[in-house]
């Protein structure tokens, strides 16, 4: 875990540093707020944890935690502060803290404190994960990278339009259905008047160009006569139609 301290106090700075590095942690220590957005902006990797104090010069810390929450709305900000009043505590959670440690502190609460929105914050990154992860389907010999707008066909790869895009997850919702060309037009061109069943063909050939072996005979993107066209993730049954 990466964790960023900002601190005008030397002594304080220098215990933070010592006790973090201790249980592990990766630790970079700045003065002010304004060397605290820049390093924020300009890490890699990207810090996991803000330990913040909110009496600093120039800068203060609750303005150096607004604009970080400008950018970042996820990371954990932890505000390390010698104010122990109640608004001074309401003023910073509206800032965009997480969590509050008055000065003098326990360190095994701190250190409890930072364990526990690590956690936090790696449960965030692995559902991340996983959600983009979702975004990669495959199907046959084809992997279609929804984020990245790409399809992949064995060595070729193929860059998608928007609309292509669209059309080709509207078919893998649909698997194994008939889709008529009017469904087709309304569902995935949402009736724009510039479509006509005719390009809604054209957009058709173009994916089978890309996902099928033998574009002519398509095993994945079944063209259903006087109707529209019927998708199958497997390659067709044959006496399909
Ligand atoms: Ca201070």
């Amino acid at each position: 875990m990466r964790i960023l301290v900002v601190e005008d106090e030397d002594s304080i700075a220098r215990g933070l540093r010592f006790n973090f590095e201790r249980e592990g942690y990766q630790v970079d220590v700045v003065q002010n707020g304004l060397a605290a957005l820049e390093l924020h902006e300009t890490a890699t990797p990207p810090f996991d944890l803000i330990i913040l104090d909110l009496m600093l010069p120039e800068m203060s810390g609750y303005d150096t935690c607004r604009h970080i929450r400008r950018r970042d709305a996820e990371i954990p900000i932890l505000a390390l502060t010698a104010r122990t009043l109640s608004e001074d505590k309401i003023q910073a959670f509206d800032c965009g803290v997480d969590q509050y440690v008055t000065k003098p502190f326990s360190l095994p609460e701190l250190l409890s404190r930072v364990r526990n929105l690590g956690a936090k914050r790696r449960r965030s990154l692995e559902q991340q994960a996983v959600r983009s992860a979702e975004d990669v389907t495959r199907f046959g010999a084809i992997t279609v990278d929804f984020q990245r707008f790409e399809l992949h066909h064995g060595e070729l790869q193929h860059q998608l339009t928007t609309r292509e895009q669209e059309l080709l997850r509207y078919f893998l919702e649909h698997d194994g259905i008939v889709l008529s060309r009017a469904r087709l037009q309304s569902e995935v061109w949402k009736d724009s008047t510039d479509i006509t069943s005719r390009s809604v063909d054209n957009f058709v050939m173009r994916l089978r160009r890309m996902i099928e072996k033998d574009p002519s005979s398509p095993q994945h993107l079944l063209s259903v006569r006087g109707t529209g066209y019927r998708f199958f993730r497997e390659p067709a049954p044959t006496d399909v139609y």
